[in-house]
């Protein structure tokens, strides 16, 4: 058994998985090994700072910008213009018959009022939009 190493990220003991040796950095758990993941590819990029820099410049030499190849891929395929149409308003119509979930986690009811007796006088809704009116007599 290989000795035991300290995870640099948990600070737990871990003994080295026998074929990965000295390589093996982290004790293995998924939080640890994407911060190693992460901590590798920041270390990377700053050894190859400009890998990710100017492939637009070089996308829009060839293709010209991206409004432009867009414009003219959509002149050359009017079926895929079609199909697009059909399938945006399909998922407006969808959007628009939903309703609103009451557990949508976006559900906020913010009460600013100073009595203690509230009572929900009406609850009306839209697709987007949940009314409650309270009643604070
Ligand atoms: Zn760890």
């Amino acid at each position: 058994m290989l000795p035991r190493q300290r995870c640099p990220f948990c600070r737990r003991w871990f003994h080295p998985h026998p074929r990965l040796k000295q390589r093996q950095r982290t004790c293995g758990r998924l939080d640890c090994c994407r911060k190693q993941k992460r901590k590798s590819n920041q270390h990377w990029r700053m050894g190859n700072p400009n890998y990710f820099r100017g492939g637009y410049a070089l996308q829009k030499e060839k293709y010209g910008t991206r409004s432009a190849y867009r414009q003219h891929y959509r002149q050359q395929h009017p079926d895929y213009v079609q199909r697009n149409a059909a399938s945006v308003r399909k998922w407006r119509q969808r959007l628009r018959s939903a309703p609103v979930s009451s557990t949508s986690s976006d559900l906020h009811v913010t009460i600013e009022s100073e009595k203690t007796s509230l009572r929900i006088a009406h609850v009306s809704s839209t697709s987007r939009d949940i009314f409650v009116t309270l009643d604070t007599s």
